[in-house]
């Protein structure tokens, strides 16, 4: 019997990937795995234990060490909740001093490295929607289904607000705005698992789309051999 398939969703900062990527797995009934919160985790970590994020030792020391056999991501239909070291972080893991940092503790070949390593187990029996920016080309380059989604910096910005003022956040688009410019760019030019679409992926332009619609597509495109 073949395996269940894995999908894998790529794309930058703001670009609908978590919310295409819930409702994916919500539909495909799949478990739904946020790479960019367990990044976001060993940056939050970091800050609260003080390390020094210069020092690449550590925070290579610091990935290799959490436990992430305890991270937990709800399947589908549940809210999705990231648990580590036994500890439920979610709440922490879009705060503005992780989300300043995150890209710089991202860019660690060491805590790639680990990181890496958890995901591909998430993954190891099939049945996942993975969203990040290295999930086709370096985390699950054999995964069936790859997608990269792109939009223009102002849809993604106005989308990203209008998601976190809903989340009760105060927003200013133009931190918002250079906050995507330099991961963006960060992730773009880094030497270990960069942002980049794999050669095989369906890119998906989403500026004009609604999510719905870019979950139909996908949807479409899986479906003949999840069914
Ligand atoms: O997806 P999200 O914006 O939450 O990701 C936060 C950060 O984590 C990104 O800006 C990127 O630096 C890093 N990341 C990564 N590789 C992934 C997922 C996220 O480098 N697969």
């Amino acid at each position: 019997m073949s395996r269940v398939p894995n999908v894998a969703i790529d794309g930058p900062a703001g670009s609908g990937k978590s919310t295409v990527a819930r409702l994916v797995a919500q539909k495909l009934d799949f478990l739904y795995v946020d790479t960019g919160a367990m990044y976001r985790a060993v940056t939050y970590l970091a800050l609260k234990t003080a390390v020094n994020l210069d020092d690449q030792d550590a925070l290579g020391s610091l990935a290799e060490a959490t436990k992430f056999s305890n991270v937990r991501f709800c399947s589908s239909g549940g809210d999705v909740a990231l648990w580590c070291d036994g500890a439920n972080v979610t709440p922490y893991l879009r705060k503005w001093d992780v989300t300043r940092e995150v890209a710089r503790v991202a860019a660690v070949p060491m805590v790639r490295h680990c990181l890496v390593r958890s995901q591909r187990v998430f993954a190891r029996s099939g049945g996942v929607v993975m969203e990040g920016r290295d999930i086709g080309t370096v985390v699950l380059p054999d995964a069936e289904f790859k997608f990269f989604l792109t939009a223009d910096l102002d849809t993604r910005i106005e989308r990203r607000a209008l998601e976190m003022s809903g989340n009760g956040w105060t927003v200013d688009p133009e931190e918002l705005c250079r906050q995507f410019i330099y991961r963006d760019e960060m992730d773009l030019k880094r030497t270990v698992g960069p942002l980049k679409a794999a050669p095989d992926a369906v890119v998906i332009e989403g500026t004009a789309l609604t999510a719905d619609e870019i979950v139909d597509r996908i949807v479409t495109v899986c479906q003949g051999r999840v069914a």
